[in-house]
This record gives structure tokens, sequence and C-alpha cells, in this order.
């Protein structure tokens, strides 16, 4: 059944004035999911002002009444985490059971920002001086733009708007183009628990919209999660107009695996790591480096398990790995993989794009593991955002851990040893800002800190108590009575 989301404008539902966006099941193209009518620029100046309308009275409502309408919104997506997963692996391509997962995994995000309401909001210092008080006191920033990408359409879109909602700011939203669905989903929650109209403004709209909210003189700060060359492109621009900024980028994500290591489990991990949700994670273990002497007898393990993977309609019971997101995805992911191979990549398993035909029309890519001859080719640096694993050997695990790192990337890294010192060695060096230790490289709980260092992102973490550093400010009131 076709769905048709309208942007949130001022409290309305409308539909937008800029040109229809058809949303299509990459499982199967031919079928529209949706029809969306998208914002013109008339449209983000309203909602922008909408916004810096409802924003005095939204900061001033206690906060324990903002929590409440974040969980009557979660209680709302968990009653309806069926309907509305199966909606989202319509539109973006991951598993049934995924997708299903990723809407109640919503829930749970708008819970934990709730619980938050019942939390110190600032410190206080002791003073110098007789008689005096010296308090932080956290204040919200004002109105925020939220920019964000597909691969979770609403995962993300919780873990951003939760947090500014709560503390007390209003949100103009600009999702991802390819997941209208799952953004009408989420702020139909919110506005069906009670959000007083204008405090959020949900725009569908081309990239070239999301610089306008960067540009615009009512927004205060913009969080965006996507790529790190439009990461790059917003965080200038923001410099320049000295804008906060909190950008979660790409990652190029490595599992180590050394001598020692439980290899049936790491097997396992690497290749949930490597290719569930069709390996489009920004946390996908792309990158595998293996110690040498337990190199061969591990890629034996993995192909295995990668060879039974069933690829197919991610509707269906028993598939494991759905299709790539969009045309331009699936041919991205195969010129890399080309690519690889012509400097010299041999396939452990893959590699080769299916026959035309062979499952139906979608956007499917086979699940590739590629040996390396060494770290040159482009597909050791570049993410590839598909189910797509480098595979290279290390001499030792101090020579693993310095391969690890030979990336401009930081998100996500883990690790796979029963040696202690090597643990404690990837805690101290590993360059990431999530670590696992004997466990996949993807996953993020809503209540602890997630981002990444070097090129993967910038600004204040996400999620947990780390998200209140990006959405408030913090005030010193040096108070005398
Ligand atoms: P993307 O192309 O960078 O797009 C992200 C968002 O920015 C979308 O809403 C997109 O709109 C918009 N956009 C595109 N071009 C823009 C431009 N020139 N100026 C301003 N906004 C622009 O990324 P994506 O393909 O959606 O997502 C995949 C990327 O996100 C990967 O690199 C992945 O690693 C990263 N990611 C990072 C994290 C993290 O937490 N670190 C999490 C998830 C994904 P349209 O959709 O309309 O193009």
């Amino acid at each position: 059944m076709q769905v048709h989301p309208r942007i949130l404008l001022a409290g309305e539902w409308v539909d937008g004035a800029g040109p229809e966006s058809l949303d299509l099941n990459p499982a199967r193209p031919s079928e529209v999911v949706a029809r969306v009518r998208t914002a013109g620029d008339q449209e983000i100046d309203a909602a922008v002002a909408a916004a810096r309308r409802a924003w005095p009275a939204w900061a001033a409502m206690p906060i324990q009444e903002r929590a409440a309408i974040l969980a009557r919104a979660a209680a709302y997506l968990d009653a309806s985490a069926e309907t509305f997963g199966e909606e989202l692996t319509r539109e973006e391509g991951k598993t049934r059971a995924e997708g299903i997962g990723e809407v109640r995994r919503a829930a749970e995000i708008l819970r934990f920002f709730a619980s938050e309401g019942y939390t110190p909001n600032g410190e206080v210092y002791p003073s110098p001086r007789a008689g005096e008080q010296i308090q932080v006191v956290r204040r919200p920033v004002g109105v925020v733009g939220v920019i964000t990408p597909w691969n979770f359409p609403i995962a993300i879109p919780a873990w951003k708007i939760a947090p500014a909602l709560v503390y007390g700011n209003a949100v103009v939203w600009k999702p991802a183009s390819l997941v209208p669905v799952l953004a009408y989903r989420l702020a139909e929650a919110l506005v069906n628990a009670g959000l007083p109209a204008g405090v959020l403004s949900l725009l569908y709209a081309k990239g070239s919209a999301a610089q306008a909210l960067v540009e615009h003189a009512g927004v205060d700060a913009v969080t965006f999660t996507g790529s790190t060359p439009v990461g790059r492109q917003l965080a200038a621009r923001c410099g320049e107009l000295l804008k906060p900024l909190q950008a979660e980028l790409g990652g190029k994500n490595a599992a180590v695996v050394l001598a020692g290591a439980d290899l049936e489990l790491a097997a396992d991990q690497v290749v949930l790591g490597a290719m569930r949700s069709t390996g489009q994670k920004c946390t996908a273990t792309s990158r595998l480096i293996v110690e040498e002497a337990v190199a061969d007898p591990f890629l034996e393990l993995l192909r295995a398990r990668v060879d039974r993977l069933q690829v197919g309609d991610p509707l269906e019971p028993g598939v494991d790995m759905g299709p790539a997101a969009s045309a331009d995805a699936r041919q991205s992911i195969l010129d890399q993989i080309a690519a690889a191979v012509r400097q010299g990549a041999v396939p452990v398993t893959g590699g080769e794009p299916y026959r035309d035909g062979l499952l139906g029309e979608g956007y499917f890519v086979p699940p590739t593991v590629l040996a390396l001859p060494d770290v040159t080719p482009a597909l050791w640096r570049e993410e590839v955002f598909g189910p797509v694993l480098a595979v290279v050997r290390a001499e030792s695990a101090q020579h693993a851990l310095h391969l690890a790192n030979d990336t401009e990337f930081g998100l996500s890294g883990a690790i796979f040893t029963n040696d202690l010192d090597a643990v404690m060695a990837a805690i101290d060096h590993f360059e990431v800002g999530v670590l696992h230790v004997n466990s996949e490289t993807a996953g993020a709980d809503p209540h602890v800190p997630f981002g990444g260092i070097k090129q993967s992102g910038l600004g204040p973490k996400e999620q947990g108590r780390a998200a209140r550093e990006f959405f408030t400010h913090s005030k010193t009131v040096y108070l005398r009575p």
C-alpha cells in the first residue's frame, strides 16, 4: 500500500511546493512506495520562522512535560513497530527483522531522552567569595537544523531530534531523499504525542535545501550525519558563519583478528559486521586485518559463512541480506569491486555482479570478500558503503594495529583476541571513537556516547549524556543573594 507522506510545516501536514519525488523499493524498483511533494525555498523560510515563534514557549515548558511527549511518541512507535518496520524495509532495503528492530530502537532512544528530564541540569561550584555560589546551568541552543542520511531512516533522526527537543530546542529537519516514509512516521509519532505546532518541521528536499538550512540566519546550530565530503562542505560554511556543527561522517572500519582468538566467533562477528544491512552502515566492517599465522583457516571460515548468506527480497523470511539502497549505490559498489580487482585484489568469495534477472530487478550486489595484494588499492582507503570486505595479512599484533590505523577515518573498530596485552594496546592506540573487543564493529546503544574521530566526525558526540553538550550551551552564573 502506498503511503502519502506530507511535509510538516507550522503544525500542518501539507504538500510541498517543490517537484514530486518518487520513493522506490530497492528490492523491486518498479514498486513505488511513496510519492512526495518536496519543499521549496519559501517553505524552508516558513519552517524556520515557525520554529523561531514556537521556541520560547517550548523552551519555557518544564522539561518533564517535554519528556512526556517523547515517551508517548515512543509508545506509538512500539505499538506500530511491525507496520513501520516493513515500510522501512520497503523503502530502504534492510531485512524485515532489522527494519522492525530499528523502529523499536528509535522508540528506545526516545525513551532514553525522556528519562533525561529527570537528571541534573548543571553543576554548582564552590566560590572563593563568601556568600556567593557559582552555578553552571545548561540552556537550549535555539533552532537546530537536522540533516540525516538514508541508512538508518528512523534511528538516526531519533537520536538527533529526541535530545534536541527534550533539552528545549525547536527543530527543522531535512531527511534523506530516499527515505521519506520513515521520516514521516517519526514526525507523526511526535505530533500525535502532543508536540506543539512549529516545534518540529519536516521538509523533504534535495541536498541543496540542507545548505539553505546551514546558511539560514534563523538556524542556530546544525547537526548532520552523512558522508565525509558533504560534511566537509558543511563544516567549511559553518566555520565561516561560526555556527556550531555536529557532524557524524563516514568510516573505513577495521576488524583485527589475532592468532589465539576464537576464530569461529570472530568469523561470525566479522560476517555480521561486514554484511548485515548490506554493509550500508557507517560502522560496517570494511577492512579485515588477520594475523598471518591464522589467515588461511580464518578466511576459510569466513568464506563458508558468507557463501551461506541468503540474498534476496528483504521482506521474505530467511533472507539475510537485501539490496543496495539505490541504483547509484549499486553501481558505485560494483565499480569499486571491479577497480580493486584491476588493482590486484583476489576474490575470496563474491566479486562478480549477479547475472541479469537472477534476483529480479532489485539493486542486489553479491557479498564480497577481496584479498588485497597490499594496501595500495583504493579499496583499502575509500568507503564503499556496501557488502564488501577488504582483507590484508599482518605479520604481528603490533603490525595489525598499525594497519588498522592506516586510514583517514576513525569511527569504529574491532579486535578479536584472547591476549590481554593486545586488548590493552587496542584500548590505548586503536584510533577510533568506538572500540569493540571480541564483537563486531557495528552497534550503538542509546545511553552511551557514539561518534568518530579523525575524518569520521566533528563536534560533540551523539547519544547518551554526550548529546547534551551539543544541544545545550552552558551559562556560568555568579549568584549572590
Ligand atoms: P550524504 O550523501 O552525505 O547525505 C546525507 C544527507 O545530506 C542527506 O539528507 C542528503 O540529502 C544531504 N546532502 C546531500 N548532499 C548535500 C550537500 N551537498 N549539501 C548539504 N546536504 C547534502 O550521505 P548518505 O548517502 O545519505 O549516507 C551515507 C553516508 O553517511 C556514509 O558516508 C556513511 O558512513 C555516513 N553515515 C555516518 C554515520 C555516523 O554516525 N558516523 C551514520 C550513518 C551514515 P539527499 O538525500 O537529498 O541527497
